[in-house]
This record gives structure tokens, C-alpha cells and sequence, in this order.
């Protein structure tokens, strides 16, 4: 029987931390779920799931959906979408059965390619070398979660773009319908020799919608994710890392007469990582990219040990949690200090995102 492989490459940056990971992680347990009582798709589909930020690195090696089990998701900080597609060239080279005299190859792999965010490294190599050998040998589907920023980078790499509104459980429930509801067309068109890309109908274009490649927005590439604000955090008590989530909130103010807006940020939460977080991350970053506490709405309590304040600022400039103690000590660079909770605005350093 040929194979049908279907590749999903996860962006996991620290946007992605907390409802989001958790939805897609969820998401994709429901696919495999679903694709194991489809006759058709039991036969022909493998499925492999690849993850990025900083680093990439495979989460699921190729397999058939009879043995597949739903990992657990990392995060790391970054988003290198050249490491990411990177991997994913290598695993086509490394997995690929080709077509010879004697047996008969894969059908066409289907890459699904999820990302939240601009990439934070230069991937023009990487996307040259994924125009020249891999474009036309798969079906690539690039979707957008949420962020219209980096349409233009994904239109580099497939003519298929879409755009999901990734704004409640209830779109992540239809999105992933129809995720897998395209696997199953496919291995159905395979079934019966067709092209073997058979994407579903989009029916509600207010959660996902295809982006026509005259309209798309210009190609952005940067060092920092600009639609959320996330900074790392580490616990006094149990010296455990955590990352603070903030979300762009523009909100309109009226200066001298003037209508602007603000750059303000709104607390999305406070979220623990484990040691998969450093992994992931990119190497060497320097987190030259501050943001004044002033632009920011809402600071969380500690999620590893529910000490009340989260955020507090060292002077080394990392942030910990501050309980009811007298004398707090920083788990960064163990200087021990008596915190006031006076006003003012501090710069604090940003991550990737
Ligand atoms: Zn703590
Ligand atoms: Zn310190």
C-alpha cells in the first residue's frame, strides 16, 4: 500500500503558551482520533509531527496513525522559521519512499505549516532551498494563527495561504474539523488514484479563509514578535522558570484633540515551562528589547508557588516572584533586597516572542 504522509509543522514560540499550545495539542489528538475509524485514512496516511521556536526538533517520527500516541507540546523562545523548515527538509529526505522499477513510492506529502508569528531570524536561505528542491515534490498549507503580519512570508514557501481567527475554542474545534476532514478527502482521492490533495470546503470564512496571493501584505521579518509582549520569570521558592504573557491592546486615546492610540499591553497569564523551554529557545539572545512596565495592564500572582506578586524587577534586571517575606532574595544573581511596591515606570527586558 503507498503511503500518504502527512507532515504538521508546529510553530511552539512563547506567543503560543497557555489556551493556544493546549487547544492545538488537543486538536491534534482529535485528528488521529478521527482519521483511526476512516477506513481509508487507516490504510494510506502516516503522520509526523515536527515543532519549532528557537530550535526544532521532531515530536512524532513518521508512523502510521494505528500507533500514534498525542505528544505533549514544549515552548521555547524564538521562532526560527528557517530551523523549522530546515527540519522538516530533512526529515522529507531522510523518510521519502521514491517511486523505482520495482516498488512504488509515496504519494505526495502534505505538509500543514501552523505559525503565530513573524520569524525572529533571516530564513531567505532556507526558503531558497525549499523552493528548489521541495516546492513542487509536496503539498505545502501554510496557515496563519491569528497574525496577518506574516502572510507574506508563508507566500513565499506555498502558494496556499490561510489566514484562521484563532479567537475561541469553538474556532479551534471547527479548524481542526476541517483539518482533518482534508486528510480524509485526500487519502480518499489517493484511494481512487487521484491528484491526492483534496483540501475541505471552507464554510465559515469568519474563522478561516483563504488569502489570494494578489492581496497579500508585504514580506516582514524581525527580531521580535510585536503582538505579544512575554517575559521570563523566575520562581524565588521553587527556582523554577515561568513565562508572563501580555497581548497587544491598542486602545484609542484622544491627545490635545488628537484621536491615537495607545501601545499598551493586556495580561494574558502567567504559565510554568520545564526544561524543554531552554532546548528550544534560541541560542545567544540577547534581550536588548525593553518595555516600560507603564505599558502594561494587569500583573499576575507566581503560577509555581501562588506567591501575590509575579512580576517583581531585580536589579539585575530579571524578574521573580515576591511573597510576604521581609528580605527577598533573587534567584538570578542572589542578591538579597527589601522590595517596595513604590510606582514609576522600569524597563523590563522582552523576549523573542
Ligand atoms: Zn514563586
Ligand atoms: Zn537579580
Amino acid at each position: 500500500m503507498r503511503r500518504l504522509p502527512i507532515y504538521f509543522l508546529i510553530d511552539v514560540s512563547e506567543s503560543m503558551i497557555g489556551e493556544q499550545i493546549q487547544y492545538v495539542e488537543e486538536g491534534l489528538a482529535t485528528i488521529v482520533k478521527e482519521l483511526k475509524s476512516d477506513p481509508y485514512a487507516l490504510e494510506t496516511v502516516w503522520i509526523s509531527i515536527i515543532v519549532f521556536a528557537g530550535q526544532a526538533k521532531t515530536l512524532v517520527p513518521l508512523q502510521e496513525i494505528i500507533s500514534f500516541y498525542p505528544p505533549k507540546f514544549p515552548i521555547g523562545g524564538g521562532t526560527s522559521l528557517s530551523n523549522g523548515l530546515g527540519h522538516l527538509m530533512y526529515e522529507l529526505r531522510k523518510n521519502t519512499i521514491h517511486t523505482t522499477a520495482t516498488q512504488k513510492g509515496d504519494w505526495k506529502p502534505i505538509v500543514f505549516l501552523f505559525t503565530d508569528g513573524v520569524p525572529t531570524d533571516n530564513s531567505t536561505a532556507a526558503i531558497g532551498e525549499w523552493k528548489r528542491n521541495w516546492q513542487r515534490q509536496t503539498n505545502m498549507i501554510g496557515i496563519s494563527f491569528g497574525a496577518e503580519t506574516n502572510l507574506g512570508v508563508l507566500n513565499e514557501i506555498t502558494e496556499t495561504v490561510l489566514l484562521f481567527k484563532n479567537t475561541s475554542a469553538h474556532s479551534y474545534k471547527e479548524f481542526f474539523r476541517w483539518v482533518t476532514a482534508s486528510i480524509k478527502s485526500s487519502s480518499l482521492s489517493v484511494s481512487n488514484n487521484g491528484t491526492g490533495i483534496e483540501l475541505a470546503k471552507l464554510t465559515d470564512d469568519t474563522i478561516l479563509t483563504k488569502i489570494d496571493p494578489d492581496k497579500m501584505p508585504p514580506v516582514q521579518q524581525g527580531a521580535v514578535d510585536t503582538n505579544f509582549a512575554i517575559f521570563s520569570a523566575q520562581c524565588q521558592q521553587t527556582k523554577k522558570p515561568y513565562l508572563i504573557k501580555y497581548k497587544r491592546d491598542p486602545r484609542p486615546v484622544n491627545i490635545s484633540g488628537i484621536d491615537m492610540h495607545t501601545m499598551g499591553y493586556r495580561l494574558v497569564g502567567a504559565f510554568p515551562v520545564d526544561h524543554t523551554y531552554a532546548e528550544m529557545s534560541a541560542e545567544g539572545v540577547h534581550l536588548n528589547n525593553t518595555i516600560g512596565t507603564e505599558e502594561l495592564e494587569g500583573f499576575p500572582t507566581c503560577p509555581c508557588c501562588g506567591n501575590q506578586y509575579g512580576f517583581s524587577v531585580c536589579a539585575c534586571g530579571k524578574v521573580h516572584c515576591v511573597g510576604n517575606e521581609e528580605i527577598s532574595t533573587c534567584p538570578n544573581c542572589n542578591t538579597s533586597a527589601k522590595y517596595g511596591f513604590g510606582g514609576g515606570n522600569m524597563d523590563v527586558g522582552r523576549t523573542q516572542g
